[in-house]
């Protein structure tokens, strides 16, 4: 069980994403963690702990203001609770950042398939392969927009899953996918 939130719109996405983590806590305090799309790239921050540690480090990095962003509270099910594992995760060059709800059964035969392929991964989490695979699919020749990355992903990826999704390339928009029981 865990809590996300993602938000497009002309307020400060990390005033409410904090918001919205607060009101789903009670889901998932293993850790939290926002990521947030600025110039320059999206940007991460995660910590171990309940959202009181994630507030800390975000007022020490005092981040400029973004309009679009993605929010996570974990409990635990692949991997131990730590500042890696925490949610969102992102691809290897930074294009992607994935939050997620749910289980990716066969997250083990996409890592390896990955890795295989060069990507090198950070956390022990079924979560990242879903990053890692879109960036992945965004490289291919006939994939075009993000949503035909996301639609690649959806169909190779088992299992029950919300999942809420920034990607770099396109960084006004939110991108979402749920199947079963989140
Ligand atoms: N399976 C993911 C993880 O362990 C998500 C867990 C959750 O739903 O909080 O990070």
């Amino acid at each position: 069980m865990c809590g996300i939130v993602g938000y497009v719109g002309k307020r400060n996405a990390q005033n409410v994403l904090l918001d919205g983590l607060e009101k789903l806590e009670y889901r998932g305090y293993d850790s939290a963690g926002v990521a947030l799309a600025l110039d320059g790239g999206i940007r991460v921050v995660k910590s171990k702990g309940r959202l009181a540690e994630l507030r800390k480090k975000l007022e020490l990095q005092a981040l400029a203001e973004s309009g679009c962003g993605i929010g996570h509270t974990r409990w635990a099910t692949h991997g131990e609770p730590n500042d890696t594992n925490s949610h969102p995760h992102v691809s290897q060059n930074g294009k992607i950042a994935v939050v997620h709800n749910g289980i990716i059964e066969n997250y083990l035969e996409i890592r390896e398939f990955l890795q295989q392929k060069g990507v090198q991964f950070a956390s022990q989490t079924d979560t990242e392969v879903v990053a890692q695979l879109m960036e992945y699919c965004m490289g291919l020749p006939e994939v075009e927009t993000v949503s035909d990355a996301l639609y690649m992903v959806l169909h190779r990826i088992e299992g029950a899953y919300a999942l809420g999704i920034l990607c770099s390339d396109d960084p006004d928009h939110v991108y979402a996918a749920r199947k079963d029981a989140p």
